[in-house]
């Protein structure tokens, strides 16, 4: 989970060649997002020396696990309090850590080509601020807009969201491309609620935290759903297919039968697609619906319409 949070692009391009389903398109998105971060001198010390498409040993991008190990994964790690580069022995008596001179020596270079690329200034002494962590990812997870920036970084990857294809087999759609491009924008019209949005970005690139999924990246011991506990508890399973959950909509329609009158799999994934208003107010409404079931899973509450 460290490398997570402390490696450069290639690392995620590397768990996209090896990962074969769901998180494909989530780690080439996530690479293409580091690669477009913009290079500043004020985080340039941020940057990760490990798997960065900027920072390359004999054309290639490295990672060191025996640095890793030691703490040492920025380039401000490998900078002296007054702001020059640490000498090997420098290096060494820091950081007691086994490294051959010739690829530190690469390593120190490769920076330094890194720093005159993009002509940063980093020869200032400088304190260490804040934690030293999410150079790459705190846009995302602290930004308002981090779910609609998010989104952009997925959309310039021109090629089609992995998801469209498991949603068409799954649920017999025969949506066109067009259709498609309205679904995915929905999640930014519905609602200008940052979190919600990113909760229907997730559902629709089926990044979602089910248990079926939970279990697949060996994060639970059960894939089953969390409240008849009797299947795999897939999204198709958790938000519609659930006979704990069909009772509850069911209970619902009794008394709001008239506007939700086509109500089926596909509109509680994808909302109605329809500009008035009574379809906006039901597409709101099955957002706060499925972000409520969610809930309900990780807290494990009783499901009943009066909650
Ligand atoms: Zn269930």
């Amino acid at each position: 989970m460290q490398k997570f949070f402390h490696c450069g692009n290639h690392y995620f391009d590397k768990l996209a060649k090896e990962t074969i389903f769901f998180w494909k398109d989530t780690f080439t998105a996530l690479s293409r997002y580091i690669e477009l971060i913009s290079i500043e001198n004020h985080s340039f010390g941020k940057h990760s020396l490990f798997y960065n498409n900027n920072i390359l040993i004999g054309s290639k991008s490295v990672y060191l696990k025996s640095w890793f190990d030691a703490g040492v994964y920025n380039i401000e790690h490998l900078k002296a309090p007054d702001g020059k580069f640490l000498s090997y022995n420098e290096f060494i008596n820091r950081y007691n850590v086994l490294s051959n001179i010739l690829i530190f020596n690469g390593m120190i270079l490769s920076v330094k080509q890194f720093l005159n690329k993009y002509i940063i200034i980093y020869n200032i002494p400088q304190k260490s601020i804040g934690p030293d962590i999410l150079l790459y990812i705190k846009d995302i997870i602290s930004d308002i807009n981090g779910a609609k920036l998010f989104y952009n970084i997925l959309n310039k990857n021109k090629s089609k969201p992995t998801s469209i294809e498991k949603w068409t087999n799954n649920l017999n759609l025969a949506f066109s491309e067009n259709e498609w491009k309205i679904i995915f924008e929905m999640s930014f019209t519905i609602t200008k609620c940052a979190k919600f949005q990113w909760f229907k970005t997730r559902i629709l690139h089926r990044i979602i935290g089910t248990n079926h999924l939970l279990y697949k990246i060996k994060y639970k011991e059960s894939p089953l759903c969390s409240f008849c506990n009797n299947d795999v508890e897939s999204i198709e399973h958790l938000f519609w297919l659930c006979p704990i959950v069909k009772k509850i909509i069911n209970e619902f329609l009794e008394i709001n039968e008239a506007p939700f009158l086509s109500l089926g799999i596909k509109e509680m994934m994808f909302g109605y697609n329809a500009k008035d208003d009574l379809s906006n107010a039901k597409n709101l409404f099955l957002v706060y619906y499925t972000y409520f079931l969610f809930i309900s899973t990780l807290k494990s509450i009783v499901l009943s319409l009066s909650n």
